[in-house]
């Protein structure tokens, strides 16, 4: 994947069952807005994110909406979703509540019990 970015056992099957592409992920982390919350970096691609010179075919219009959740590291994918309010939701819950399932990051250990 690009850079050192890793994605956790939980993003890589949200990946999988939403048909998002390490590529897709990749467009999102370098376009999307960034929003730092307690330990994690929400990173949503908006449609005025999308560069100018973007083809109207290109794949990224159709990730519009989808929120990458990051690592406050920035290089560990914890989750992924698609819903276009939950940015907003998101930016008044002060904390991020982890699912059980999620694993240390590889890259800071942040998430070790
Ligand atoms: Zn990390």
């Amino acid at each position: 994947m690009f850079q050192d970015v890793s994605l956790s056992g939980h993003a890589m099957h949200r990946s999988v069952q939403r048909n998002i592409s390490d590529e897709d992920i990749e467009f999102i982390i370098q376009n999307g807005d960034r929003l730092h919350r307690t330990g994690v970096i929400f990173c949503q691609l908006r449609e005025r994110n999308i560069p100018d010179d973007t083809p109207g075919n290109h794949r990224g219009w159709k990730l519009v909406g989808t929120t990458v959740v990051l690592c406050k590291c920035g290089l560990y994918v914890v989750t992924l979703y698609r819903e276009e309010r939950a940015f907003h939701r998101d930016s008044r819950k002060a904390k991020y509540n982890l699912r059980p399932e999620s694993t240390s990051c590889p890259c800071c250990g942040a998430y070790a019990s």
